[in-house]
């Protein structure tokens, strides 16, 4: 999973992007799900979050570390559930 820092402007341009809708505004500002993100695995060759964000502030998640078959596995089950 990425997630948002605190370096986050609360633009909004990366929420209707997502995909998974992991994005949603928290107490400060964005957050990501990481139940829900799946790097854009599955639907997109990058991750359209981090793509789009003026200031570059959505890294990988240090404490979510995952593979692509991870991510792969993820991508499935979230669109089970839809
Ligand atoms: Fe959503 Fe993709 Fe960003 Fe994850 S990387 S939060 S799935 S847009
Ligand atoms: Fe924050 Fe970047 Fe999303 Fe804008 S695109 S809301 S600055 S994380």
């Amino acid at each position: 999973a990425l997630k948002i820092t605190e370096e986050c402007i609360n633009c909004d341009v990366c929420e209707p992007v997502c995909p998974n809708q992991a994005i949603s505004l928290g107490m400060e500002h964005y957050v990501i799900d990481p139940a829900r993100c799946t790097e854009c695995v599955g639907h997109f060759d990058q991750p359209q979050c981090a793509l789009l964000c003026p200031v570059a502030c959505i890294p990988k998640d240090p404490a979510h570390p995952e593979t692509g078959e991870q991510l792969l596995e993820k991508y499935q089950a979230l669109i089970q559930v839809k």
